[in-house]
């Protein structure tokens, strides 16, 4: 058996993050600075829209094996850190997917680099096709702080919609009520229908990991107004409806009843 294993960083991650505790409102840019002995590996890399950047967390501790996701939610139950994205673990490597935005000598300019300025990368993959699971179960850990999961929400409907267009900034708006009233997105006993644009019905469709079929979880109406969705999990049923398009201002600035009408009904 192997007792140890020497990792050479082969590049620094170069970002105006200094502190890890601060949840960026939108996808953080970043550098990633590769050594100049690494140059030769970076050929052809330009053909790839989306990274596999592996960091290491040079501050982590490594003798923590349960942990609960503090920075989510400090009242969640306890996970394995082999259940968790989070950086103490007994060798703290980071997973990060990254969009490519350009390559320039031996800076690589990314967007969604969630590291600290220096943090170490110890390793370039490009992303595939077939690293994509559609619709995964994965365990709901949700934001005590509002703001902080409209971050991910948006994080997350950018990663599958691929711009941030009007139809993108109302969805993510709609998903976060949905997700209070009704719990985790990706349930498969939840149901939503959309009615709206096609960017409207992408992104709902991205975050709710809701498809057409097996099981039939989606449906879409094309409209020209807005929008509405209509979400059901067994007896309730949520519907929201926009009052007018927004934003990037109004969707970080306005309250829910300026731009959304809401109701909910329960039996
Ligand atoms: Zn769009």
């Amino acid at each position: 058996m192997l007792e140890e294993i020497v990792i050479r960083p082969v590049g620094v991650v170069k970002s105006d993050l200094l502190d890890h505790k601060k949840a960026p409102d939108s996808e953080p840019k970043a550098v990633v600075e590769v050594f100049p002995e690494y140059a030769g590996a970076l050929k052809q890399l330009e053909k790839n829209s989306h990274l596999w950047i592996l960091t290491w967390f040079h501050l982590a501790r490594r003798n923590v094996l349960a942990a609960t996701p503090y920075r989510i939610n400090p009242n969640s139950p306890s996970y394995g850190v082999f259940a968790l994205r989070t950086p103490v673990r007994p060798n703290p490597v980071g997973l990060n997917l990254v969009q490519l935005d350009r390559v320039a000598g031996l800076e690589l300019y990314v967007t969604g680099l969630d590291a600290v300025n220096e943090t170490p990368v110890i390793d370039i993959k490009p992303y595939y096709e077939n690293d994509i699971v559609f619709s995964p179960r994965t365990p709901h850990i949700y934001s005590l702080k509002r703001k902080m999961q409209r971050s991910l929400l948006l994080k997350q409907a950018l990663t599958h919609h691929q711009e941030e267009c009007a139809g993108l900034l109302l969805a993510v708006r709609m998903a976060l009520i949905a997700e209070e009233r009704l719990g985790q997105l990706n349930s498969p006993d939840l149901y939503v229908m959309v009615e709206g644009s096609p960017c409207l019905a992408d992104t709902i469709q991205g975050l709710s990991r809701a498809r057409l079929a097996n099981p039939p979880r989606f449906e879409y109406r094309p409209a020209d107004w807005p929008g509405r969705t209509i979400w059901r999990l067994g007896s309730k049923v949520l519907s929201i409806t926009a009052r007018r398009q927004i934003d990037k201002g109004a969707f970080s600035e306005t309250d829910d009843n300026e731009i959304l009408d809401i109701s909910m009904q329960t039996p």
